[in-house]
């Protein structure tokens, strides 16, 4: 089965198709660097994460770009507002992003271009240009250019809107605008007061770009003009999508985009996440709660893509125990298949269904359903000891596999001296069968986070799940 997605142009689920396989070119909006990522944003990126790597999985070569708007509306707005100079300001919200990717482990892009940086701006100019001898576009008695929607009949056509029922409203100036406005967009902005230092040189005079033609000349600049995949949340698709796709094949004269996909929204106990509501979260606010990125990761990806995600404290605890049961799994067949030599003899290691659920428009429910299925099976085949060395090391050769994907694997937590040192004293009050003291060093060695199993082969101690014990918020 080919892998298929549900292309948001189109409305169906297509076979995928690259334009020059097995390269992919893929783009995906990055984040506006005025604040800190909430989790709503990073549920898109995980999905692109997810994306990526189960097509690399599948063969293909994934050159994938994310855009960092560090100029537009808010940007400009929040960095005045904290008297800093823009590239100041969004320097700090830059380095926490990369950080938070990180913890997230989210693969990094190939690039990741910045709207500031002269050769964009200077390919910005150059598109503006194109369309302005177009008669696309055309300045404004503000001094700023607008993009003249009437040129372009295919508006609204990602977005399903039926332009003839929508009133046209003149000219918008602001970056993001609601669906009911149908107006001409601005490419360049003519520099005014709040704009403060802000500014660049272009034949219409002082100003600075529009958000949306941004994208379009960072990707074009990147990706040449075609691109196999543009990703995005679902409230990117208007105006900023259409936008995109407009301005591009205004200037390309080849379509844009073969896949558009789109996640769907995060609501946060239920409730549209917003600062008034208090369920607003980035991702350090659920760090500095206990919660790791790995679990963060696991509670994002779950969900299928194209259904709204609900996230609670119940989904980030059962994120956890998902976890724990993966990692005890995978440490039992560690054990397992250090003990000896016999070769495979069950069929578990070549179930491809979690393969092919991702294959069906990225079901990670289904793949999870598979990967959860696979544990339950081999551990009852341990049990009942009916699972040999080699079955243990064919599986987890298929689990390094499904990982590649997934990234669950735990943090490879460095061990402390100090619990180096309980260790050690157990170790040798066990060799001098000083079983009370042993016992006592285990409760004072788990009072500490770290559980003790004592095995044939010594003790073995796992880390329980960061904040365990503070799981409860
Ligand atoms: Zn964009």
């Amino acid at each position: 089965m080919p892998v298929r997605f549900f292309n948001t142009y189109t409305r169906e689920i297509e076979d995928f198709v690259p334009i020059a396989p097995p390269l992919v070119r893929m783009y995906t909006c990055g984040p506006t660097v005025y604040n800190f990522a909430h989790i709503g944003n990073f549920r898109a990126y995980v999905f692109e994460d997810l994306l990526e790597r189960h097509l690399e999985a599948r063969g293909f070569k994934v050159h994938r770009v994310m855009n960092l708007t560090d100029v537009d509306d808010k940007t400009i707005r929040n960095s005045r507002a904290a008297g800093a100079p823009l590239e100041e300001f969004t320097r700090r919200f830059k380095e926490a992003f990369f950080e938070d990717l990180k913890r997230l482990r989210i693969k990094p892009a190939a690039e990741y271009p910045a709207a500031t940086e002269p050769r964009y701006i200077a390919k910005m100019i150059e598109m503006i240009r194109e369309l302005e001898s177009l008669g696309i576009a055309y300045q404004a008695e503000d001094g700023s250019v607008y993009f003249r929607l009437s040129r372009f009949p295919d508006y609204g056509r990602l977005a399903h809107l039926n332009l003839d029922e929508l009133r046209p409203t003149g000219r918008i100036r602001n970056d993001d605008y609601e669906k009911e406005s149908i107006g001409d967009f601005a490419l360049w902005k003519a520099w005014d007061e709040a704009d403060g230092e802000v500014g660049w040189d272009s034949p219409w005079g002082r100003g600075r770009p529009g958000w949306h033609i941004e994208c379009s000349a960072m990707a074009t600049a990147l990706l040449g003009p075609e691109l196999d995949i543009h990703c995005g949340g679902v409230d990117n698709i208007f105006p900023h999508h259409e936008a995109e796709i407009a301005q591009s094949e205004c200037c390309t004269g080849k379509k844009f985009v073969r896949y558009w996909l789109h996640c769907a929204h995060l609501m946060v106990q239920g409730q549209k996440m917003a600062k008034s509501v208090g369920n607003f979260y980035t991702l350090r606010d659920l760090t500095e709660k206990g919660w790791s990125g790995r679990e963060i990761r696991y509670a994002l990806i779950s969900v299928n893509y194209r259904l709204p995600l609900n996230f609670t404290f119940e989904g980030l605890a059962a994120a956890r125990s998902a976890l724990v049961r993966i990692d005890e799994w995978a440490a039992r067949l560690t054990e397992l298949a250090g003990t000896g030599s016999r070769a495979s003899a069950h069929a578990l290691a070549a179930e491809t269904g979690f393969q092919t659920a991702l294959d069906d428009d990225l079901n990670i429910a289904g793949a999870l359903g598979h990967l959860f299925d696979t544990i339950r099976e081999s551990n009852r085949l341990m049990d009942q000891g009916q699972f040999t060395a080699g079955d243990a090391r064919a599986l987890l050769n298929w689990w390094n596999g499904v990982n590649g994907v997934l990234a669950f694997e735990p943090e490879a937590a460095a061990i402390p001296a100090e619990i180096e040192a309980l260790l050690d004293k157990r170790a040798l009050a066990r060799k001098n069968k000083d079983w009370p003291a042993s016992d006592r060093l285990r409760d004072e060695l788990a009072a500490k986070g770290w559980e003790i199993k004592d095995t044939k082969e010594g003790q073995r101690f796992v880390r329980r799940p960061e904040g365990a014990q503070a799981a409860q918020i």
